[in-house]
């Protein structure tokens, strides 16, 4: 028999929802929130999820019954736990309780890093990959060591995807900045010094967005945004390259939002065929925030028994993935 999960995404800009099996995704229905002006704002955020959550739902529901599955065969509905905007989890944890107490299924919270982490060695060829997880709020160095996904290195402050995002934003491009950058930046050569900060196996980008704001009062938005790209990545990368000599593992594994940026991919890879290790990427719709990592999580946490109930189903906006105890691997 197959273990079908249904999983609920939506800790900031996504609300998505998929089912999985052991081998692939059954379905999957995304409404994505889009800000008519400036960032995110999480009280908005939240009502889009809010006002979409049943029809996405829905949609799904009936898409499966199409395709011969019952809802009410479905093994678990896992949701995201955090970390993310409290308003946005408390929403999707509402609709993932309902729907657990509507089908009588099992309910599972799951962590969002872990969830990109694993969806990523699920739909590549990495079996015990050092992660790079570069999405908006989230920046770390992640790999599995003892019962948990261990955080070697992480961002001080913001996430990459948040410093691109304000800074795109301070130099009148619209949201999300992370593309628009990467576009600029392709028709430079030209380096800028902008600060690059790494301590022990942390970085910082706060100071680096402040400092690519002012440059733009003398240099080109090209210059920048290829300078801010090179900062940037290459801080991440160093302390990357630094975990796989610390763990002697040999695979990377890149997984977030900002892992679609192709000067961050070629930089991994130079660094990993360097050092004789194996460079990953999942295909592009497992990169950015997805229902089907989350459902997927979920298979894994259901088969492994991790099943909390839903008296543990509160949301933690500060979740660390180090704090999860790993039962499947
Ligand atoms: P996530 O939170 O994982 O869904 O990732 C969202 C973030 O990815 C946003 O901050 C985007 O600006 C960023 N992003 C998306 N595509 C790119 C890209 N090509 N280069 C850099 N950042 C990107
Ligand atoms: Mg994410």
């Amino acid at each position: 028999m197959k273990t079908r999960v249904l999983g609920i995404e939506g800790t900031a800009w996504n609300l998505s929802a998929a089912v999985v099996d052991n081998d692939d995704v059954i379905s999957e229905v995304t409404e994505t929130y889009q800000p008519e002006t400036g960032g995110i704002h999480p009280r908005e955020a939240a009502q889009h999820h809010a006002k979409y959550a049943s029809t996405v739902i829905q949609q799904l529901l009936e898409d499966i019954k199409n395709k011969g599955i019952d809802p009410k065969n479905l093994d678990a509905i896992a949701f995201s736990q955090g970390p993310g905007l409290g308003p946005c989890l408390r929403t999707v944890a509402t609709a993932a309780r309902m729907l657990s107490l509507t089908l009588d299924i099992p309910i599972i919270g799951v962590n969002h890093c872990i969830a990109h982490i694993e969806v990523g060695k699920w739909k590549t060829p990495a079996k015990d990959p050092v992660v790079l997880y570069v999405s908006g709020a989230n920046s770390q160095v992640l790999a599995y060591r003892k019962g948990k996904y261990r955080v070697f290195g992480e961002t001080l402050d913001v996430g990459i995807g948040n410093a691109l995002d304000k800074f795109a934003r301070s130099a009148g491009l619209p949201h999300p900045g992370g593309p628009r950058i990467e576009g600029h930046a392709k028709r430079s050569i030209n380096y800028i010094p902008l600060p690059y900060i790494v301590k022990g196996m942390d970085f910082s980008f706060s100071g680096l967005t402040t400092a690519a704001k002012d440059a733009l009062k003398f240099a080109s938005m090209e210059d920048v945004c290829y300078s801010f790209q090179e900062t940037a990545f290459a801080m991440m990368v160093e302390v990357t390259e630094r975990a796989l000599a610390h763990t002697g593992k040999n695979e990377v594994l890149l997984a977030g939002g900002v892992g679609a940026n192709m000067r961050l991919r070629e930089m991994l890879d130079i660094m990993c065929d360097e050092r004789g290790a194996s460079f990953y990427v999942p295909e592009k719709r497992f990169m950015g925030d997805n229902g089907a990592m989350i459902a997927y999580l979920g298979l894994l946490m259901y088969k492994s028994d991790s099943i909390a109930g839903i008296e543990n189903s509160h949301v933690n906006s500060n979740f660390r993935p180090d704090a999860v105890d790993v039962t499947w691997i």
